[in-house]
Parts: structure tokens; C-alpha cells; sequence
């Protein structure tokens, strides 16, 4: 497949912008890119499928590093009672009852939506944490097999928690190590093992999750201080902060994504340096639940590696990305903080970094020779000059949801001039909507039951 009349924009090292560019794809990777009329001499035979990008900015696919596929049916959804007046509220009465009223189709429709989301956005990659202590064996399967019809990547995990007892809490266990095999035989998805907070995890079962995952080569996908609570928890149950907590039973690695980190302190914080952990920034789920503004400047600057996910807010990244450039401006009343280059170095480069880890041997999020071909079309014509060195400015002032026209993923055309090519958008939506209300139902029943004991 031969993409041409583009402005390539590589997010390589160094990255690059070359209007007027081609790219070539071949068996799923990029094989060749630069100037069209080169490539055009090179592989402009007859029969070469064509996209013509009539001027678009061809970039990567966008990586999300950290999301929740299965709170899709929370949108619109009454909650009753006094509103939540804090996180741990939230978290009682809003995903501790919604992921009890998840079966086998609500897994399956909840991925599909996002799914769809994502492709719609342009978001090839993303890091799910699923939860579903109703429907805990196989579950994992259910969303690989829908991002598998998607045709696009992702990595999944199922969130072990003490919170609905001992027999669910093995179960999720046994869940992450079933599926971790399991996805070796695909390619597109594989996994990893989750960890719901440590607010929720006794040692016994931290212990357990640690044993289990011994000679899997995994690391561990884990909520850490999202709000001060976590830390409260921590120090009542053991006597530490969450973080030296979870190093004392391995938890931490180069290969383990911790979310938000938002509470933590400096000794923390240089543990997380110390032993490669990721931390990965949610800064709308932190704005709308009021849990505070991570210090992401601060991190940056001790070295942490830092990466940007959306926790179920929309796959369109670029809102993620400006609500990450503002939020630390108003939080620290200093508009020199998250500056845009920051913002896209941790969006783009630290996630893709991140997405190496889990696909080894790939490279991911480049337009480089020999990179997966996840490639999108962004309808962005600058009334400014735009180079590499100006690129996360347009990115954070000028570009727009609305314009990712193309998204392909692993040289697969899934959606072309916004038209989804491997998943019936309206049909998805239909099913999602005829499920929905039994979904919220069920919500009902456990927080009534949670009210009334
Ligand atoms: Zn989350």
C-alpha cells in the first residue's frame, strides 16, 4: 500500500516532517518512506492499493496508556442518592456497583464502543484495566476477540481485588495468568497482570498476585494514590506508603504501569525512578473526580517515566493532551508548567516506549522502516508555519477530533475517509443501546442493595 501526497510527521528520533512525503507499506509494517516522487519510482506499479492524502498530515497511530473499556455503560447513567462527595464515594457508588452488573455481551458491547471510539480518534493502541467480578473467567478473551475484529492492539488485564471477597479475588488472579498465556497466540493483543489499588489488596493477596505471576515475565497494571485515601489505607494496613508497600512484595519493574501516582511523596517517587515503574497521567478522570494534579513536572524532572492515558474518558487523546497543558498551568498557578513539548514527548515517544514493552521486538508509534504500520490521517491544514519544532503547539491549539479521516493499524485499513471499514459502527451502537438498560438495572439492584442492606 502506497500512502501518498501527505505531510509525513515520523514522531521519530529526531522527529520529522517532510510535506509531500509517501509511505509505503508492506505485510503490516512500514517499508519504505520519503519524498513522493521517490517512492513513487520505487513502487507506483499497477495494482498497488493507493490512498491519496490529497494533503493531510500523515502521523502514528496515537497510544493510550491507560483506559477502562468496561465503564462505556456509566455514560448517561442516573446515579441515586446525595451525589458522590469524594473519590472513595465515587468509586462505591459508581464502578463498584456498574462492574457487579457486567455479564458476558456487557464486556463484549462495552469494548466494541470503544473500540469504535478509538478508531473514529485515530487511538491504534490501547492499555485496558478490566473489571467484571460477575463475569471474571474468559473475560479477557470476550474484549481480544473485539480488538481483534477492530484490528487493533491492545494490552489487557483484569483488575485482582479483595473488595468481593477471596473466591473472586483468585479468580481474577487466575484470569490474568490464563490470559497472559493465552494471548501469546495473537499478535495483535497480549497481557498483563492487573491490580485493582492497594486500598483493596491485602498482603496475603498482593503475595498471592506475586507468586502467580512468577516465571511469566509480566509486570503488573495497578492504581497507585489516586486520591490521599490509598495512602491513608497503606499506612493503617501496613505501616508504609503504597509504593515501598508494593515494592516489598515485586510489584514494581520496568515492565509495571502504575496509574495516577497522584498522592505520592518524594521517597515514593524516587522508588518509581529506582525501579523503572511507569507512571501513567489521567489528567481529565483526575480533574472530574477532584483527586488534585499529579506533579507531573516534578516526576519529569526526577526522571520517572511518564505516560498519558485517558481512564475511559474518550479515545480522542488530543482532549487528553490539552487537559494535561492546562490543568498543571491553573493547579500550580504558573503557566510554565506541562509545557506542549513535555505534553507530546510523554504522549507520543513515552507511549510508544511504553507500548515496546509489552509488544517486544516491535516498534511502535514511529514512522521509521520497519515499524508496525499504524498510521493515521489527520485533516489539518496550518495556517502557521508548522515544523518539528512548532508541532505540539498545532497539535495542542489547532487539532481537532473531527480531523482523523484514515486510521490503519498493522497496514489494515479500518477506517477510510471516516467511514469504519471493520466494525458496524451503527449496528454496535444499536446492541450497546438495547443492553444499556439492563446494565443500569442491575446498578440499580446493587446500590439499592448497598443502601438497604
Ligand atoms: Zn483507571
Amino acid at each position: 500500500m502506497l500512502i501518498v501526497n501527505g505531510t509525513l510527521v515520523t514522531m521519530g528520533t529526531p522527529n520529522r516532517v517532510i510535506p509531500g512525503g509517501a509511505l509505503y507499506v508492506q505485510d503490516g509494517r512500514i517499508a519504505d518512506l520519503g519524498p513522493g516522487a521517490d517512492l513513487e519510482a520505487r513502487y507506483g506499479r499497477a495494482g498497488e492499493e493507493r490512498i491519496d492524502a490529497r494533503g493531510q498530515l500523515v502521523l502514528p497511530g496515537i497510544i493510550c496508556a491507560h483506559t477502562h473499556f468496561y465503564g462505556a455503560f456509566s455514560r448517561g447513567m442516573a446515579l441515586p442518592g446525595e451525589p458522590a462527595g469524594n473519590f472513595p464515594e465515587i468509586l462505591e457508588k459508581l464502578w463498584w456497583r456498574l462492574d457487579k452488573a457486567l455479564w458476558r455481551d456487557d464486556v463484549h458491547y462495552s469494548a466494541l464502543v470503544c473500540l469504535v471510539d478509538a478508531i473514529r480518534h485515530g487511538t491504534t493502541t490501547l492499555i485496558d484495566h478490566h473489571a467484571s467480578p460477575n463475569f471474571i473467567d474468559g473475560s479477557l478473551d470476550v474484549i481480544a476477540d473485539a480488538v481483534d475484529e477492530a484490528g487493533l492492539r491492545a494490552v489487557l488485564c483484569y483488575e485482582v481485588t479483595d473488595r468481593d471477597g477471596a473466591e473472586k479475588a483468585r479468580a481474577g488472579i487466575d484470569e490474568n495468568v490464563r490470559f497472559i498465556r493465552a494471548a501469546s497466540e495473537r499478535t495483535r493483543v497480549c497481557g498483563t497482570f492487573g491490580l485493582h489499588a492497594s486500598l483493596t489488596l491485602s498482603d496475603e493477596t498482593l503475595e498471592a498476585c506475586a507468586a502467580a505471576a512468577e516465571g511469566l515475565d509480566t509486570g503488573f497494571h495497578i492504581h497507585v494514590a489516586e486520591h490521599e485515601a490509598d495512602e491513608d489505607d497503606s499506612l493503617h494496613k501496613s505501616g508504609q506508603r503504597i509504593v515501598p508497600r508494593l515494592e516489598r512484595f515485586g510489584i514494581l519493574g520496568p515492565k509495571t504501569i502504575v496509574a495516577h501516582a497522584v498522592h505520592t511523596d518524594e521517597a515514593e517517587r524516587a522508588i518509581l525512578y529506582e525501579t523503572g515503574t511507569w507512571v501513567s497521567h489521567q489528567p481529565r478522570s483526575n480533574m472530574n473526580n477532584g483527586v488534585g494534579a499529579a506533579p507531573i513536572d516534578r516526576m519529569r524532572d526526577e526522571g520517572i517515566k511518564l505516560a498519558l492515558g485517558n481512564d475511559g474518558f474518550s479515545n480522542n487523546m488530543w482532549a487528553e493532551w490539552k487537559a494535561a497543558y492546562l490543568l498543571h498551568k491553573v493547579a500550580n498557578r504558573d503557566p510554565r508548567r506541562a509545557p506542549g513539548d513535555f505534553i507530546a514527548q510523554m504522549a507520543t515517544q513515552a507511549n510508544a516506549r511504553l507500548a515496546e514493552v509489552f509488544f517486544a521486538g516491535e516498534t511502535i508509534g514511529r514512522l521509521v522502516p520497519g515499524a508496525v504500520a499504524d498510521v493515521i490521517l489527520v485533516d489539518y491544514h496550518p495556517f502557521t508555519p508548522l515544523a518539528e519544532g512548532n508541532l505540539p503547539w498545532h497539535i495542542l491549539f489547532g487539532f481537532e477530533a473531527s480531523m482523523v479521516t484514515t486510521t490503519i493499524a498493522a497496514g489494515r485499513v479500518l477506517m477510510r475517509d471516516r467511514a469504519l471499514l471493520t466494525l458496524d459502527e451503527a449496528a454496535i451502537a444499536a446492541e450497546a443501546r438495547a443492553y444499556a438498560p439492563t446494565v443500569w438495572e442491575a446498578y440499580q439492584r446493587h446500590a439499592e442493595r448497598a443502601v438497604h442492606g
